[in-house]
């Protein structure tokens, strides 16, 4: 049989949101590469050893190439591996790539999936992201495609209506609010940050697409945030009562 690697999704943060196979590979692991993202609570689980590998932002990865090498040779040595990685291994972060290398040396490949962090971050603040007296769909796309990769094309996800669920925006948010508006979305639909959502650092605002930029600037909102723009987003509780809740979890 060939050896196997789990590429694990470990969620937003509280390990509370883990799946159970989730946590069985990650106790069970005798190793695991663990991107930056991922909750120290969820460290805190692992029982074999642990290397940190990847940097902050979690998708642009220090070298992509060592990090392969190094599931492969711990993999052929015979261990457990667990290759952990935030929100859902196959929604951004490169899990795809990853997963090809592995294949391509002749290993199998276990995908255990994860609650994306699009998806939980939204609900964490009391967004329905397709409610459908709102929406009919959500897009997840994200903000920063990467160096000589496509732009998404804005103009064309606002002429869909849909809500968007931005990821990797933050630090490109002024551009891409002006594609929006620049594309015919109103300056007042509404939009929201979510920080850090599912963390002990969890904070949201909401305010409108025109004021997006100004807004993260002035309550100093950070990465890893999304941006969820589209009626849904008025739905968004008080930042000040989620953040109780949260201490209270
Ligand atoms: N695979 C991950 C996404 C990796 S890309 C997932 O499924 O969630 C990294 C981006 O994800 C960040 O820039 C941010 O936009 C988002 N992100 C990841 N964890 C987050 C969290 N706890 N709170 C808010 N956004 C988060």
């Amino acid at each position: 049989m060939n050896h196997v690697v789990s590429l694990v999704g470990a969620g937003p943060g509280d390990p509370e949101l883990l799946t159970v196979r989730a946590l069985k590979r990650i106790e069970g692991a005798d190793v695991v590469l663990a991107d930056d993202l991922i909750d120290p609570r969820v460290l805190a689980l692992v029982k074999g050893r642990l290397l940190r590998v990847g940097k902050r932002g979690g998708c642009i990865s220090t070298d992509q190439h060592f990090i392969h090498a190094l599931m492969i040779k711990e993999a052929g040595a015979g261990h457990r591996v667990v290759r952990l990685k935030g929100g859902d291994p196959f929604v951004f972060g490169r899990g795809g790539e990853e997963a090809d290398a592995l294949r391509e040396a002749g290993l199998d490949v276990e995908v255990v999936s994860g609650l994306t962090s699009g998806i939980a971050g939204p609900a964490a603040v009391g967004i329905p992201v397709t409610d459908r007296r709102a929406s009919p769909g959500v897009i997840l796309v994200t903000g920063h495609p990467g160096e000589g990769r496509t732009e998404p094309d804005w103009a064309a996800l606002a002429r869909t209506g849909l809500t968007l669920v931005i990821y990797m925006g933050v630090a490109r948010a002024a551009h891409i609010t002006a594609q929006l508006l620049a594309a015919g979305l109103r300056a007042e639909l509404p939009a929201a940050i979510v920080s850090a959502v599912h963390t002990a650092q969890q904070r949201h605002a909401v305010t409108t697409l025109a004021d997006l930029p100004r807004c993260i600037a002035r309550e100093g909102l950070a990465s890893p945030a999304l941006l969820i723009i589209g009626e849904v987003a008025a739905h968004a509780v008080p930042a000040a009562i989620s953040q109780a809740q949260q201490v209270n979890g």
